[in-house]
């Protein structure tokens, strides 16, 4: 009944958890997503405007510098004048070999040495490893490199954007190599277009693929808050604008109610997993319940019908007479007295064990004399004893203290230990019974009943004590057995706030002990 209430329970929490998981698990997955995909769109677009902005800007005065429809001398008279924009350090005018003309540089250098010695830089370090010879750079369009040269101080190791143009006017071929302002873009351009941290809604950045900032306030990583990156593709490309929401609050709470509803979810799946395990064994205890149940009754069946026909049979031969004298009849008498006891033992344990099935009111506690209950039961089995030859050796320490006790259920307990060493081990002749003080965690009484017979599987010493459970072993002998037997010694143990064991070798008896604490 208890079970079964629990298996109920048990499917309410699983169905109650797999509503939650679903409630829970939709608007966990569209909450945060759908503002942050909202937002994030937002966002990008401003992005998207911000790069757009900044490179037309880049691109306007480098078409002015790369001056499209001039003659290589024209070109060279008006450079200087070209050249003077606000973003850009250095020209370099170069012959169609590719080398820096006389007159083909311009810079913005602080003096003519600090120009001179760029010149020989760029020409050594950076000209080789700009595309300009490669066939497939078209002629009169604007292409750009940006990245960080190698090389010592003061020049090498720092990022530089170079556009350059291949012209061609005529038959004449010339080029165009534009070394673009990097610090004015950071300091200014950049300043122009994204607005102060104060002042604007968005938190705008300029970072690397690794995530360095190279312009703007450091801020939170993208994974603590909502931003989006659109990459710089005609000028300084490899950078990215970055745009993050500054308000946190909104976000924050919304991340709150996610790790609630995580911690949610998680339970509820725990719940559905712990209720699917404990359902899947509580199947598989009803399903060896039951098989035992089916057992146990074919068992008691034979066990009430076996002595019923012995008395049904020698009854009748009593009846009509058919015996060979008085001996002879007393004889069957005792027969049939013996089969009724029988009979009525096993009639009381599958009662005992029915009372106990249902729980409740089954004991019947008082002060005793435990000795006295012990000796009892032991003159009870006498004869049984006898029948099968077999002895018994008691030995009960004297003056045991009186302890609280159902003596009938305890007798009970006593025969069936006494018993199972006649079924099961009468080759052994003898039986050793001791009752005696003993102190393990506590002050306790313990009574050993120790035969000589087969033993039991160590495997198996647990599960005898188990309801209907048979040994693997008497199952396939004519000893008759219900399985109950143990488990109610069990049980009456326990409800005198003992226990029952067993210690067993195979081959060489076993040992039950049966204690209470005093
Ligand atoms: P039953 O005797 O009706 O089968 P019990 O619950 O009394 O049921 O015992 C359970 C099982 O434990 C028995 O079937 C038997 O296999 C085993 N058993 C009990 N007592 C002994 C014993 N003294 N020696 C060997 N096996 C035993």
């Amino acid at each position: 009944m208890r079970r079964l209430l629990l298996v109920n329970a048990l499917i309410f929490a699983v169905l109650a958890a797999a509503v939650t998981l679903v409630y829970y698990g939709y608007s966990y997955a569209s909450s945060l997503a759908s503002r942050d995909r909202e937002q994030g769109q937002a966002m990008h677009e401003i992005a998207e405007e911000k790069v757009l902005n900044i490179e037309a800007l880049i691109l306007r005065e480098d078409a002015d510098v790369f001056a499209k429809e001039l003659s290589l001398e024209a070109y060279l008279d008006k450079l200087p004048e070209l050249a003077r924009k606000a973003h850009i350090r250095s020209v370099f005018v170069l012959d169609e070999h590719r080398k820096v003309l006389l007159d083909g540089s311009w810079s913005r250098a602080a003096t003519v040495k600090e120009g001179v010695a760029f010149r020989d830089w760029f020409e050594k370090t950076v000209l080789p490893e700009l595309p300009l010879a490669d066939p497939s750079f078209p002629a009169n369009t604007r292409d750009h490199v940006h990245r960080v040269w190698a090389g010592p101080a003061p020049w090498g190791g720092k990022h530089y954007l170079f556009s350059f143009m291949r012209k061609v006017q005529g038959d004449r071929t010339y080029y165009v190599v534009i070394e673009e302002d990097l610090v004015h873009l950071l300091d200014s351009v950049f300043r122009q277009y994204f607005p102060d941290v104060e002042k604007a809604k968005y938190v705008y950045q300029v970072t690397d693929a690794n995530g360095k900032v190279w312009y703007g306030p450091e801020f939170l990583r993208d994974t603590d808050v909502l931003s989006v990156s659109v990459p710089f593709s005609e000028t300084v490309d490899q950078w990215f604008a970055r745009v993050s929401e500054k308000d946190l609050t909104v976000r924050e709470q919304l991340q709150r109610k996610r790790m609630i509803e995580s911690l949610v979810i998680g339970g509820a799946i725990t719940v559905i997993l712990v209720g699917f395990v404990f359902i899947l064994l509580a199947i598989r205890r009803e399903r060896r319940a039951n098989e035992l149940k089916s057992e146990f009754i074919s068992n008691v069946s034979h066990e009430l019908k076996t002595p019923l026909s012995i008395i049904t049979m020698f009854g009748e031969m009593l009846a009509n007479g058919r015996t060979k004298g008085p001996e002879q009849s007393t004889e069957y008498a005792e027969i049939i007295w013996r089969e009724s006891v029988r009979l009525g033992r096993l009639i009381d344990n599958v009662l005992d064990f029915a009372k106990i099935e249902r729980g409740k009111g089954v004991y019947d506690f008082a002060e005793a004399d435990i000795a006295d209950v012990v000796e009892r039961a032991v003159d009870l089995v006498q004869r049984r004893l006898a029948t099968a030859s077999m002895t018994i050796d008691v030995d009960i320490e004297p003056e045991l203290p009186h302890v609280k006790l159902d003596a009938n259920a305890f007798t009970l307990a006593v025969m069936n230990l006494i018993d199972n060493a006649i079924k099961y081990a009468s080759d052994g002749k003898k039986v050793e019974l001791r009752l005696a003080r003993a102190t393990k965690a506590e002050e306790r009484i313990e009574l050993t009943v120790r035969d000589f017979g087969p033993g039991i599987d160590p495997e198996e010493q647990q599960q005898i004590f188990e309801r209907f459970y048979r040994a693997r072993a008497v199952r396939l002998k004519p000893i008759r057995g219900s399985g109950i037997g143990l488990a109610l010694v069990r049980h009456i143990a326990r409800a005198h706030g003992g226990d029952v064991e067993v210690a067993s070798v195979p081959g060489q008896g076993s040992t039950f002990r049966l204690w209470l604490p005093i």
